[in-house]
């Protein structure tokens, strides 16, 4: 049977301050099956648009889309027009679209059988855990639906310490299914990151949320994504991040180089040309018309972070594992984060 006609009304749900707003963005179902996607796994996401407004986030297109095709029919909503007239880049971070009838399309499409051994993702092309979550908790009643189950495999991809506040219900949840919960830390450079990320949660308290988390039982590895050729990648930065995951509780680590798609492009080289002009012209060089970085590259990071792991008491393998269960063999610009060769949330 196919979906039912789409819900939700562009109404305005909430404005919590910062020139936000959170409207209730018209859904037709919840689930993405792998063939909506191409990718190799089934996801869910509540929200599109986030707060965090990483200069790199590969789902602002999606956004733009969304907006766009709301705004362009007869007798569009002011909310959704005037969120179409702001330029995108903002309205991605500033008109966060809420899926607010999530819970009831998941109690209406939760059944087990028809995931076939294939994770389900949370948080796959954009935050589950940004601020909205705080007041609307809708990841938070997705997740209790799982609860009514048994034997899935569930992995949430999040750069939120919010997700510490349902590490209780992650922990019953991994009594009942496979569990992941892949924190994104690409740096424990908090000035740096600032600049690149400008409202996502410090490092510390990503650390302190993965710590709560892991007391909690909560399976939880760290994602270093996306990790930028000149700004993360020495040894030392990455060196020190792992150490100081593996101390956190981090059972596996994975992540990977930027990929360079049409978003990225648009919002991270104007960054680079304000803040590393250097860096912009040789990002350019590196990356040319491609998405990924050369495979030389991608090796050798490779080698480095699998021996900086077992320096730090990380097995690689592990890492791998839980990596490969969300990535896909074509490339991928719908906003998943987690796209070819390998992993990002945002990333
Ligand atoms: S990369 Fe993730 S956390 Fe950052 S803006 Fe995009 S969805 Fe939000």
């Amino acid at each position: 049977m196919g979906r039912a006609a789409p819900t939700g009304d562009w109404r305005l749900v909430a404005e919590p301050g910062r020139g936000v707003k959170i409207l209730a963005a018209p859904t037709r179902g919840i689930l993405n099956p792998p063939a909506a996607t191409g990718m190799r796994f089934w996801s869910l996401n509540p929200y599109v648009g986030c707060e965090f407004g990483c200069s790199y986030c590969y789902a602002r297109r999606t956004h733009k889309w969304t907006i766009e095709r709301g705004s362009n029919v007869r007798g569009a909503p002011a909310t959704v027009r005037e969120a179409a007239a702001l330029p995108s880049a903002v309205a991605f971070e500033r008109r966060i679209l809420a899926k607010t009838d999530a819970p009831e399309h998941l109690a209406e499409e939760l059944r087990p059988a028809r995931f076939g051994g294939l994770p389900i993702v949370i948080g796959s092309a954009t935050d589950p855990y940004q601020p909205a979550e705080r007041q609307l908790q809708l990841t938070r009643q997705l997740l209790k639906s799982f609860l009514h189950h048994t034997g899935l495999h569930l992995g949430i991809i999040t750069k939120s310490a919010l997700v510490a506040r349902d590490a209780e219900l992650l922990a019953r949840l991994a009594e009942r299914h496979r569990v992941s919960v892949h924190l994104s830390l690409a740096s424990l450079d908090a000035a740096l990151l600032r600049k690149l990320e400008p409202r996502t949660p410090t490092p510390r308290a990503r650390l302190r949320a993965m710590e709560q988390l892991a007391t909690a039982g909560v399976p939880v590895g760290i994602l270093i994504a996306p990790i930028l050729p000149g700004l993360t990648d020495d040894t030392v930065t990455l060196h020190t991040l792992l150490a100081a995951a593996k101390a956190a509780g981090a059972q596996w680590a994975g992540g990977g180089p930027l990929r360079m798609n049409p978003a990225t492009r648009h919002t991270l080289l104007p960054w680079l040309d304000a803040h590393r002009p250097t860096l912009a012209r040789r990002y350019r060089e590196h990356y040319g018309t491609r998405q990924g970085a050369t495979p030389e590259y991608q090796s050798a990071l490779r080698e480095r972070l699998d021996a900086l792991q077992v320096l730090v008491g990380l097995n690689p393998k592990e890492g791998a594992v839980r990596e490969r269960e969300f990535t896909t063999p074509r490339t991928q610009e719908q906003g998943e984060l987690f796209g070819e060769p390998r992993t990002a949330n945002g990333a």
